[in-house]
């Protein structure tokens, strides 16, 4: 059998050195669209050893020609925003292959790897079908330095050691540092704490990425604070899952906008991100705040009485202010009951006490916590508001999604359809973006904004990160309420010149992603 296997490999090698095709493959017949913006136009793609050789009329002295008439060839996508690291766990990725995304980049919203160099390590060594590239995690750090989530700052010799963890990170290869600033410890960070780490960071070239400390309601101060973080510590600055949450902040995305246009006016590097839908997700625990669940001491708080009384006090003034229950909040996942995953809160209490009451949905929220947390998705936005920053320029497309586990759960379906929705809703139905301008913001916009060399664009030397996708027929399948189905529209996904997806389905399990790191 092993002597079997040897002479399938000679035979391969031999075969493949005897060869004297000039490219590995062509794909013939099909429109470019090469990333910039600049008008599709016919012409054809040969890739060689994993990089692009030619564009234009390369013929077909090729191991390989695909006939792709009628398609769409563009880089692949680079999602600039996902909870990606299980890749090690699920290293084919398929939620995000399967709708065109290549490079993803991992250690968003404060969370992440602390050792930049050990995880590129691993994921070298695990063979993912996408490459990833990383931030590093301000939280994470953050904990892992004062060894816990406290709200408290940071010791002169703690932030001393925080910055060390960064100067690593970064000449490891890091893209630049995330916060996030509504989950423990990212909560209790001041800003003066931030401008410190992040002078780091511009030290070695990279960008600031914020989850900021709030979406909705008091979103003009936190978008002066990333300006603030920005200008003093003089580095790029980007909005992660740019949004507005709240129905009373509805229709106010001009403001946000202006704002953003302002400090831009003024000499800052601002851009951001979003996914297009009218929910967000995170975890169902974010409602409870963060002074109880401070120190990793909520369970011993809830055994006061005094202490659970002041939470659900503040639960019931979060409702009030927003005028609802939390019917609005679904659970995505929850492990220790997972029959109740796709109900929202007022149908979960009355599953769970028979009674759907603002006080047993409030019961609800401190009972999943107490056994361990759930996720939840969030139903807070408005369809305009969506549209209004997606005709921003430099909005890029990012799904932040973790590598989906195949019908676990009932997560936002944003980590399965997201690019798909953007070309098949918002490009050829609603004509919100053209697709030349949607392509530019998922592969050259990105790989500008947070460097990463060699991607993002189709001309010959850049990484063969080609999708090949039918723009009559690009769409996005999952729903909220079924979100695990696959985009659909994809004739080819390559990586470093290696099919990942053909016609919609896995190719035959290949898993040629890489480590990209900052400028390489
Ligand atoms: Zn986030």
């Amino acid at each position: 059998m092993q002597r079997h296997v040897v002479l399938i490999t000679l035979w391969l090698a031999l075969a493949g050195r005897g060869s004297t095709a000039e490219f590995d493959l062509v794909l013939r017949g099909g429109r470019i669209v090469d990333g910039h913006g600049n008008p599709a136009r016919f012409a054809d793609v040969a890739v060689k050893d994993g990089r692009i050789a030619a564009i234009g009329r390369p013929g077909t002295n090729a191991a390989e020609v695909i006939d792709v008439p009628g398609l769409i060839i563009a880089p692949g996508f680079i999602d600039v925003h996902t909870h990606a690291e299980n890749i090690l766990e699920l290293p084919s990725a398929r939620n995000f292959a399967r709708m065109g995304v290549t490079t993803l980049i991992l250690g968003n919203c404060g969370s992440g790897p602390v050792d930049v160099g050990g995880f590129f390590r691993r994921a070298g060594a695990t063979n993912i079908a996408v490459n990833v590239a990383l931030l590093i995690g301000q939280g994470s750090i953050r904990s892992h330095v004062m060894g816990g989530s406290f709200m408290r700052p940071p010791t002169d010799e703690e932030l001393g050691r925080m910055k060390q963890v960064v100067a690593k990170g970064m000449e490891d290869g890091a893209l630049g540092m995330s916060t996030g600033l509504i989950y423990l410890p990212g909560t209790f960070t001041k800003t003066g704490e931030l401008v410190e780490l992040a002078r780091v960071v511009a030290e070695h070239g990279g960008l600031y990425a914020s989850h900021m400390r709030n979406e909705s309601d008091h979103i003009m101060e936190s978008l002066e604070e990333l300006f603030t973080i920005a200008r003093e510590a003089r580095l790029p600055a980007h909005i992660s899952h740019l949004k507005l949450g709240g129905q009373k902040n509805w229709g106010q995305t001009g403001k946000v906008i202006e704002a953003i246009e302002r400090a831009r006016a003024s000499g800052l590097d601002i851009t951001q991100d979003q996914y297009v839908y009218t929910a967000s997700s995170t975890s169902i625990g974010s409602l409870i705040p963060e002074e109880a669940r401070e120190g990793g001491k909520f369970k011993e708080r809830m055994q006061d009485a005094d202490e659970r009384a002041k939470v659900i006090a503040q639960l019931k003034e979060q409702a009030a202010k927003r005028g609802t229950d939390f019917s609005y909040a679904v659970i995505a996942s929850y492990d220790s009951q997972p029959r109740l995953n796709g109900l929202n809160l007022s149908q979960a209490a009355k599953e769970l006490y028979g009674d759907e009451s603002l006080d047993r949905q409030i019961d609800a929220i401190l009972e999943i916590q107490l056994n361990g947390g759930a996720s939840g998705v969030f139903h807070s936005m408005n369809e305009d508001d969506v549209r209004a920053y997606l005709r921003h320029p430099n909005t890029m497309i990012a799904a932040d999604s973790s590598v989906r586990a195949w019908q676990s759960g009932v997560p936002h379906p944003r980590g399965y359809g997201n690019n798909a929705r953007v070309l098949g809703r918002y490009v050829r139905e609603e004509k919100v973006l053209k697709l030349e301008d949607a392509v530019r913001r998922m592969t050259s916009l990105p790989a500008a904004t947070f460097q990463i060399k060699d991607r993002g664009s189709l001309r010959e030397g850049a990484w063969a990160d080609i999708v090949v996708f039918d723009p009559g027929t690009v769409s996005d399948k999952a729903t909220f309420e079924q979100p695990h189905h696959y985009a659909t529209g994809f004739r080819l996904v390559l990586v470093n010149g290696v099919k990942v997806v053909v016609d919609d389905a896995p190719a035959n399990g290949a898993r040629p992603g890489r480590v990209v790191r900052r400028g390489q």
